[in-house]
């Protein structure tokens, strides 16, 4: 075992779509590892499959990773001694090996068509038997393979797989067996010459030095066949890389992890105004605890604490509520600086104002009357907006809960004694209300200034009213009471 190499960890995802949640918790339990041992984390892209990886998909996993906090040292972007690390720039290394192990007898061409490879499979399920190549191929005559080629076929490389078995020891799952009955011979490179996963991803993980692979559970039972391509690279077991097949990310409803059930991109949960290290730390939860029941870790402590050790091998439930409970801990703890900074553009780009100086500074004002409140970022627009709207109106569903008499009483008196205010404070304006809604109207709070924040901000959910008053100012306040009393 590669215990007494240096540590080095990558991150190798195909972007075929944007990164999920499933893909940002293997690339961050891959950063953590690198950055508990003192490693290296390196960031590799699998873009083999020209037809579903886009550039476009490429540079938003690159940013999703920056975005995240998640740097690397080895990559995209920073470069590194081992590169390229993109593998569509590495084809002549894979056709290289793949010639070696054709020429050492690893590997042979094989001809079959993708028809008779159908009705290899149709037999196969007819007899009820494991379903996988038959090796037609293995051991072709020189006149067959004449033949074929006169026949304009082109071959693929295809992989020997011995007999017996492969173990190895999964530090999260164990001892793990294959028996080579259920792991066929395999395509390394299709006919048009473009390598196959399998190829590329072992041959880079050994070029790259690579000493742990941590990565889903969905990939465990490709490891056979990595093992064989190190084998025929001539790699001493005790150089191979160890292995860490992570539990399963399962939906709130026991079901395979989808966009139903929160397998949504990491730049839906962006623009839902989640923060990167509240995505992160809830993530880290997914099969790993720091311990103690504690749930709130930082990038930094995530770093200090992580261990494969305390990675659970039951599959990880995925958790909304816990997520956005977490998030509204992490907006808590933002200092109002960061607070602000994080809010505005969500104000700006929901359009409810455009970052003027004034707007800023009112914004300012307003925001630390809602960070106790919100658990997403996304919810600031509809909580701020009353104090930016220039053509104000109470929406339909709230104005219907004051058009009575009770509320017409409420406001006009509240109108009245607000009038007379000198000192236009969140204190005074309670102190007013309070003494003519609830003492003099004998009026339940709910009720009397239920009827108030409708008027003011035009909803029934709003900030603190108080303090929502105070920022929209005396004018604007008597004005709206004015308007639908
Ligand atoms: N590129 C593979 C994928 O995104 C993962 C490679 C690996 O971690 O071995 O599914």
């Amino acid at each position: 075992m590669p215990t007494n190499r240096p540590v080095r960890v990558r991150f190798a995802p195909s972007p075929t779509g944007e990164l999920h949640v499933g893909n940002i918790r293997t690339a961050l339990f891959d950063w953590a590892y690198a950055r508990h041992t003192g490693g290296t984390f390196i960031f590799r892209i699998e873009d083999t499959d020209t037809e579903r990886v886009t550039d476009e998909y490429i540079q938003k996993a690159i940013d999703t990773l920056k975005w995240l906090g998640m740097d690397w040292d080895e990559g995209p972007e920073v470069g590194g001694p081992n590169g390229p690390y993109l593998q569509s720039q590495r084809l002549d290394i894979y056709a290289e090996w793949a010639a070696k192990f054709l020429a050492q007898g690893d590997a042979y061409h094989c001809y079959c068509s993708a028809d008779e490879l159908e009705a290899v499979r149709e037999a196969q399920r007819k007899a009820n038997v494991a379903p996988g190549y038959n090796g037609h191929c293995r051991s072709l005559s020189p006149e067959q393979i004449a033949t074929y080629e006169a026949e304009g076929r082109k071959p693929v490389v295809r992989m020997r797989m011995p007999e017996g078995e492969t173990i190895f020891t999964d530090l999260i799952r164990g001892e793990v067996k294959f028996d080579h009955n259920f792991v066929p011979d395999f395509v390394l490179v299709r006919a048009d010459g473009s390598p196959l996963y399998t190829l590329a991803v072992a041959v880079d993980d050994v070029l790259m030095q690579v000493t742990h692979v941590l990565r889903g559970e969905d990939l465990l039972s490709s490891t056979p066949r990595q093992i064989r391509v190190y084998q025929a690279m001539g790699v001493s077991p005790d150089e191979y890389p160890l292995f860490a097949h992570l539990p399963f990310v399962m939906g709130q409803d026991n079901a395979k992890l989808s966009k139903r059930n929160g397998e949504t991109s990491i730049s839906w949960y962006r623009e839902a105004g989640y923060l990167p290290e509240a995505i992160c730390n809830y993530l880290a939860l997914l099969g790993w605890s720091p311990g103690e029941d504690r749930e709130n870790v930082t990038m930094k402590e995530l770093a200090e604490l992580f261990t494969v050790e305390r990675v659970h091998s039951s599959p990880a439930r995925f958790d909304m509520k816990k997520l956005e409970a977490i998030n509204g801990d992490k907006i808590r703890a933002l200092t109002p600086e960061e607070f602000f900074t994080w809010s505005l553009p969500f104000l700006v780009n929901a359009g409810v104002h455009t970052g003027s100086e004034a707007e800023v500074a009112l914004t300012k004002a307003a925001l630390p009357i809602i960070q106790e409140r919100i658990t997403k970022l996304s919810e600031i627009p509809a909580l701020l907006n009353f104090l930016f709207v220039s053509n104000f109106a109470v929406e339909a569903e709230s104005l219907v809960k004051i058009s009575d008499a009770d509320s017409k009483k409420i406001l006009t008196l509240a109108h009245e004694r607000l009038s007379g205010l000198t000192e236009w404070s969140h204190g005074t304006i309670e102190e007013v209300l309070r003494a003519a809604l609830i003492e003099e109207l004998g009026l339940k709070p709910r009720i009397a200034f239920g009827a108030v924040r409708i008027a003011v901000t035009g909803s029934h959910i709003s900030p603190p009213l108080f303090e929502s008053m105070e920022l929209l100012g005396k004018e604007k306040s008597l004005e709206r009471i004015a308007s639908v009393r």
